[in-house]
């Protein structure tokens, strides 16, 4: 029940109204104290190269851990920071930390990848202020890449966010589009933006290579993304088939739990070091 409300609603069992009320409450006291304390943390997944395995980047996906109320989903905070006004304030804390992180690993000149809600997109300082944390961190702005969703490209600000997306590029920043092909962007519209990145939604991948429409609407995003000259990922690859599927039909990149789960900082880095781990390119 709690789960299948979807990405815009909690609701914690079968609660009474007044009990989910006063568990949204302490949710949200939990939330504001987590940011004011500057509690949440950073885990990175690995991309790669589907061909060989190797490491390409990461996503970085922000943690919650809370000492009452256990792990926390960003599935669930995420939405109650965007309905609190509190989006801005996590998203540059995440900004910060992956900037933090992006100085450890200089040496390795990896690329890293971090979600941009909506709402964020929308404030007219964001572009200035990105620009400014990343700045003060030292960091190439072209080792950051920003993950969209097809709900930040909404047509009636269509002209506001080719403007902010075209400062982004500008600077230097790499621009993806997420959980492409569950939203309602046109293609047209699309085209017109400055992108580097589609990345396929991690629903049409799970039901690879059994349900001939998912390989259908999948081999049509790799051929589309191709044509227009933009990077295609494939998000949540669990299983080898799934892997060869998307290898075959001309993806190049993707993530999953096959190769890794999101991992703190602390594991990665050593395999880095070892080069156990081995980046392709250095952006
Ligand atoms: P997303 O950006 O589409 O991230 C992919 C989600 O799939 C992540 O869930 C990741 O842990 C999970 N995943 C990775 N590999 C696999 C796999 O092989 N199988 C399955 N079943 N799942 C896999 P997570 O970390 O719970 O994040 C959920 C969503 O929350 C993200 O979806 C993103 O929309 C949002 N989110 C996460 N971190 C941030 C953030 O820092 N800022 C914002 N605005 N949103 C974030
Ligand atoms: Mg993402
Ligand atoms: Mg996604
Ligand atoms: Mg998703």
């Amino acid at each position: 029940q709690a789960k299948s409300a979807g990405r815009n609603q909690y609701c914690f069992y079968q609660a009474s109204a007044g009990q989910q009320n006063a568990d949204e409450l302490k949710l949200e006291q939990a939330l504001r104290e987590a940011l004011r304390l500057q509690q949440l943390d950073v885990h990175y997944q690995p991309k790669f190269a589907l061909a060989t395995k190797q490491l390409v980047g990461f996503e970085a996906l922000v943690r919650w851990q809370h000492s009452e109320l256990g792990t926390v989903s960003p599935v669930l905070f995420i939405p109650l920071a965007e309905k609190l006004g509190l989006i801005t304030a996590l998203g540059e804390q995440v900004l910060q930390r992956v900037c933090l992180q992006l100085q450890q690993w200089q040496h390795f000149a990896i690329p890293v990848s971090v979600n941009i809600s909506a709402l964020q997109l929308a404030d007219t300082e964001f572009v200035t202020r990105l620009h400014r944390i990343v700045q003060l961190a030292d960091i190439a702005p072209q080792l950051i890449e920003l993950e969209l969703t097809e709900s930040c490209l909404i047509p009636e600000q269509a002209e506001q966010t080719l403007h902010q997306l075209t400062q982004l590029k500008a600077l230097g920043f790499k621009l993806s589009i997420d959980d492409f092909g569950t939203g309602y962007s046109s293609l047209s519209y699309l085209r017109r933006l400055p992108l580097d990145t589609l990345k396929i939604d991690q629903s049409f991948v799970q039901d690879l290579p059994g349900n001939i429409s998912a390989c259908q609407i999948v081999s049509a995003i790799i051929a589309m993304g191709k044509a227009l000259g933009l990077d295609v990922i494939a998000e949540g690859i669990e299983h080898q088939q799934q892997l060869d599927f998307l290898l075959q039909a001309g993806c190049d990149k993707g993530q999953g739990y096959l190769v890794s789960a999101p991992r703190p900082a602390q594991d990665i880095t050593p395999a880095l070091s070892a080069k156990a781990i081995k980046p392709v390119t250095a952006a």
